[in-house]
């Protein structure tokens, strides 16, 4: 099969599309977002509204029935735009309603994935705790089974979409004596008694993200909302290696934006009489981010196709993508700030929230390192 680098009609069609939405619909709002450190929520029904929010679910279920690669689309001008919101949506898509899609039952898919598609509720992810994250078989949150409920204690942290989720999925330890095996999924309503606290986390970047510390005492949760039983959390945990290419998309989308922007400005600055970009020593760096740039995308969308194909490549090349792209937007994002000098420091451009934003791509969606260990892992090392 020849390789084809050219995106369809349609994949180019949605780019334009999204691009537009983006730069009327969502920048504008990105700066009151940042320093109020609030996000935007009315921008969710929107979303829904443009089949956003469903790129590759069914129609049955509301979605639009398209690719990876158009999610992908959709990430990278979503992080161009504004890596905190592009953050909320990717959680509550990637991580929130893909779980009830491939898991859920058909009253759950009714109560969540549907209104979620239209971005009438927001999802969560509740895996994290303060004292796991990486090893997420060292959770402590429990369910106890009574009376045809669950109760659910412990606390969650660093949650995207956490104080204003209608509905969070929550990690719990129905057995404890099964190590990682007796870890269960809920679907827990943000109005459940016993759902206590939803404490707002401030953050170095993606301040226009709502992130969130959240603690169950005795929650209620109704049997009915069990998502994924004891025994199937290693394999819902590995369907979710679709948002860390996701992920890597919107870490393409940054980088794009720091580069755009000091591409912009090194030819309109100058110094010693002449543009700055005519330095070798700029135009060599803007190069140089040029070429990392469209190396990440191209691991990006290689990952999503296989992603697509649901190939013995998909795992390694997603954590590919994920750490490379990493790798790229931070060293694109800190050059950017070198490519505007003292301009870049300051809050007057975007170069500095970008440089601030950037940091997180190794963090979230697997660290860095544990891209690196699955990685090692698929080599077979
Ligand atoms: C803004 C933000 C949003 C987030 N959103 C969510 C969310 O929506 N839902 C959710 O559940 N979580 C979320 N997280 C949590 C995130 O997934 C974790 O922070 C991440 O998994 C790392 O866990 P940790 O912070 O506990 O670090 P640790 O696991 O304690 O790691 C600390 C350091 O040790 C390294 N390390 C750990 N284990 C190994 C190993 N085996 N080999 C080599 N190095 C290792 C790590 O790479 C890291 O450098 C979010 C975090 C942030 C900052």
């Amino acid at each position: 099969m020849p390789i084809d680098f050219e995106f369809t009609e349609e994949q180019q069609m949605f780019r334009d599309t999204i691009r537009d939405f983006g730069e009327n619909e969502i920048a504008p709002l990105v700066e009151e977002a940042e320093k109020n450190e609030k996000f935007p929520k009315h921008i969710f029904p929107k979303l829904g509204e443009m089949g956003f929010l469903g790129i590759s679910f069914p129609e049955e279920y509301g979605g639009v029935g398209l690719d990876k690669i158009t999610e992908c689309i959709f990430a990278e001008e979503m992080g161009r735009i504004n890596a905190g919101i592009a953050m909320c949506v990717n959680a509550h898509t990637s991580l929130s309603c893909v779980p009830v899609y491939k898991f859920g039952t058909d009253a759950q898919k009714e109560k969540y994935l549907i209104p979620g598609v239209e971005g009438k509720v927001i999802g969560a992810l509740g895996l994290t705790e303060p004292d796991a994250g990486s090893d997420a078989r060292n959770i402590r949150c429990t369910a106890v089974k009574k009376d045809g409920r669950y109760i659910l204690n412990g606390v969650k942290t660093w949650i995207t979409n956490g104080t204003m989720a209608e509905f969070v999925i929550v990690a719990a330890y129905t057995d404890k004596t099964k190590k990682g095996t007796g870890i269960s999924l809920f679907i827990v309503d943000a109005d459940a008694p016993g759902f206590t606290e939803k404490n707002k986390i401030h953050k170095l970047g993606h301040r226009s993200a709502d992130t969130a510390e959240l603690v169950f005492e005795n929650c209620e949760v109704p049997e009915e909302n069990l998502l994924v039983g004891e025994g199937g959390f290693n394999g819902a945990m590995a369907t979710l290696l679709g948002a860390r290419i996701t992920h890597a998309a919107k870490s393409v989308g940054l980088s794009q934006a720091a580069f755009e922007f000091a591409l912009q400005y090194s030819k309109e600055r100058e110094a010693f009489g002449k543009q700055i970009s005519k330095f070798q020593a700029i135009s060599f760096k803007l190069a140089e981010m040029a070429v990392k740039i469209e190396s990440a995308r191209l691991l990006v969308y290689k990952a999503a196709w296989h992603y697509g194909r649901d190939d013995k490549e998909a795992l390694k090349t997603a954590s590919m993508a994920k750490l490379y792209a990493a790798d790229v937007v931070q060293w694109v994002a800190t050059e950017a700030v070198q490519v505007l000098g003292g301009y870049g420091y300051g809050v007057e451009f975007p170069v500095e929230r970008y440089y601030r934003d950037a940091k997180l791509a190794s963090i979230t969606e697997g660290t860095s390192e544990i891209q690196h260990v699955v990685i090692a892992r698929e080599l077979g090392i």
